[in-house]
């Protein structure tokens, strides 16, 4: 059996890993083939792209969209979209442009609480990758005003917490039409991160993507129980979905995450790769 990840982040957004080291690192465990899936940019896939061509492992283009919902977070990946689509281009710039406006809100409300950051030091920490808030976590816990990186998110970034600012300008919608248009396939990522604990509520959800062009569901994840990956496969099956895996890698970022792996129980077969391929298309 062939195994692949399907979700991973690289130094082009909130990764420790340049692209060269993902898919060397890919190499090193085993994968046949990973998805450079980085946050609102495409900036990682060609370097990968190239380190995939020399060391025989597939690497399919990707990337993770923000998009607006009401309860937790939605992302919406997008994979095989071409690169040099004028209107992807177009689209993340505006959402780049939209990260950039909200890291100085961010930081002016850190300073009103009392735990300063400074531009320069988050533009060190994030090596001339795209900012986002993994990387005020981090400055935040190198100053010392919290132990770690998740009670920076626990007590300043996360959604409705006092430092907190909304960067998403795209719909579900939106996300999902560039995407196609694109050329790609529209898959949600990580449906735990709804934050819909009830299973009718993912239902309702997903049957809204699904008549709005979704084509699959990212069930197998790092975080999810056997008991929510079985929900959101009925769920796939019920809607015609593809089913999608990764462990959602950031390198050091996130040490507790192993590429391919997860968190241990993860194995995502290349038959997820067969599904997009077809989805969109190319077979
Ligand atoms: P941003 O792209 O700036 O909105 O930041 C979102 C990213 O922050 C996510 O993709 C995760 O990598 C990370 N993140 C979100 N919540 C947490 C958390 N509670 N602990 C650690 N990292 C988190
Ligand atoms: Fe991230
Ligand atoms: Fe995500
Ligand atoms: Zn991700």
């Amino acid at each position: 059996m062939k195994y692949c990840d399907l979700h991973c982040h690289t130094t082009a957004s909130d990764g420790s890993d340049t692209p060269a080291e993902l898919v060397r690192q890919a190499g090193a465990v085993g994968l046949s083939a990973i998805a450079v899936t980085d946050h609102d940019t495409l900036e990682g896939v060609g370097e990968a792209m190239t380190t995939g061509r020399e060391l025989g492992i597939e690497v399919i283009p990707g990337v993770e969209l923000s998009v607006k919902f009401h309860v937790g977070n939605m992302h919406i990946l997008g994979y095989l979209v071409d690169p040099d689509c004028e209107e992807l281009q177009k689209t993340l710039a505006g959402v780049q442009k939209a990260r950039a406006e909200r890291n100085p809100v961010i930081l002016e409300r850190l300073k009103g609480l009392g735990v300063p950051v400074t531009m320069a030091e988050l533009e060190a920490v994030a090596q001339g990758g795209q900012i986002g808030r993994p990387h005020i976590a981090r400055v935040l816990t190198e100053k010392g005003y919290v132990r770690s990186v998740s009670q920076a998110f626990e007590l300043y970034l996360k959604k409705g917490a006092p430092a907190y600012a909304p960067k998403s300008i795209l719909t579900p919608e939106q996300a999902i039409g560039v995407i196609h248009r694109c050329g790609g396939v529209a898959v949600l990522a990580h449906p735990f991160s709804l934050g819909l604990s009830r299973p009718d509520d993912l239902d309702e959800v997903i049957a809204d993507l699904a008549q709005k062009g979704l084509d699959g569901m990212e069930c197998h994840y790092s975080e999810h129980s056997k008991e929510f990956t079985d929900v959101c496969l009925a769920i796939a099956r019920k809607y015609g979905l593809i089913v999608t895996g990764g462990s959602d890698y950031h390198g050091r970022a996130k040490p507790y995450i192993k590429l391919g792996r997860g968190k241990g129980g993860l194995r995502v077969p290349c038959s997820c790769v067969d599904a997009i391929k077809r989805r969109a298309g190319r077979v």
